[in-house]
């Protein structure tokens, strides 16, 4: 089956093709990590070197392939209306387990058509500048607030690559430049002030890493901020409109005294294979309660 055929019908909405060389944004990351505005991801720093030569990945590798998976566009809530970001999914499985098997199954039909040939899988679980060659690939362009934007499809998708040393051969697609224009909306809209100026993000104010990845307590500052958002933030995508209509929201997750009365092996339960294990109990517990504090005095 022809692979571009294949995806499509596993629900990756684009599929792109592109040549191992050094990312084309990796001299901007680099710049980045040096300005230290990845706060304490310091897991970012290392690895450049891999970052740099995607071949380290995977010796041989002669094509990276990016695919675009859509998660839902309707915002998680718990009854009384606070929320998670889109891509926790909190009724689903991690993402990225899912996305992992339909790539092998992708892998799969590779090696048939070129028997030996090695794969690589990654879904956030190797170091790759995976929006680099996603743009490099032709797939999507990438907007004002860095996230990676497919036409038609906007920006509320998870990525993955397949690497392969298979010669898979592809027409050379021009990297998208420019449709977000004279738009300023998502740098306006930040409730951190974290989009600094188009493209350049300070990953240390932004609520997505405050919420989820910053270690120890967030503090009230953060919490009134947070716009009833407990895990994440949305805000620069939900303005984009690129995105279309995103006001949806759904009831996906129990109510807010039940998620701070949880003990951890209930969290682990109810949470454990979702996308909102990485924060950790004690780390949604004091979202929660810096986000609540002005309201209930918690
Ligand atoms: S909100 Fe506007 S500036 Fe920001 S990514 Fe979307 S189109 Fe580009």
């Amino acid at each position: 089956m022809n692979l571009i055929e294949q995806a499509k019908d596993l629900g990756f909405v684009a599929i792109g093709f592109s040549r191992p060389g050094k990312p084309i944004f990796f001299d901007r990351f680099s710049e980045w990590i040096s300005s230290g505005r990845h706060g304490d991801m310091a897991w970012m720093e290392r690895h450049l070197d891999i970052r740099r030569d995607p071949t380290r990945l995977l010796k041989g590798c002669r094509t990276v392939i990016s695919l675009a998976y859509p998660y839902s566009r309707e915002k998680p809530c718990t009854p009384e209306g606070f929320s998670a970001a889109r891509y926790t999914e909190p009724s689903k499985a991690d993402y990225h387990h899912r996305l992992k098997k339909l790539a092998k199954v992708l892998g799969r039909t590779i090696r048939e058509k070129y028997p030996g040939a090695r794969i690589r899988v990654c879904v956030d679980s190797a170091p790759i500048l995976e929006r680099s060659f996603a743009y490099s690939s032709g797939i999507g362009f990438i907007g004002k607030n860095n996230m990676l934007i497919v036409p038609g499809h906007g920006s509320f998708l998870f990525l993955g690559e397949i690497l392969t040393t298979a010669p898979i051969p592809h027409d050379r697609s021009e990297p998208m430049k420019g449709p977000c224009g004279t738009c300023t909306r998502c740098i306006d809209a930040c409730p951190t002030g974290a989009l600094e100026a188009p493209y350049r993000l300070d990953a240390s104010r932004c609520l997505s890493y405050l919420t989820i990845e910053k270690k120890g307590s967030i503090g009230l500052d953060t919490g009134q901020k947070m716009g009833g958002n407990f895990f994440g933030c949305d805000v620069c995508q939900e303005v984009c409109p690129f995105n279309g209509e995103t006001g949806k929201r759904t009831t996906a997750l129990p109510p807010i005294d039940a998620i701070l009365a949880m003990t951890d092996g209930e969290f682990a339960r109810t949470f454990g294979k979702t996308a909102l294990a990485r924060a950790g109990l004690n780390k949604i517990k004091d979202n929660v309660r810096n986000m609540m504090k002005e309201a209930r005095q918690i």
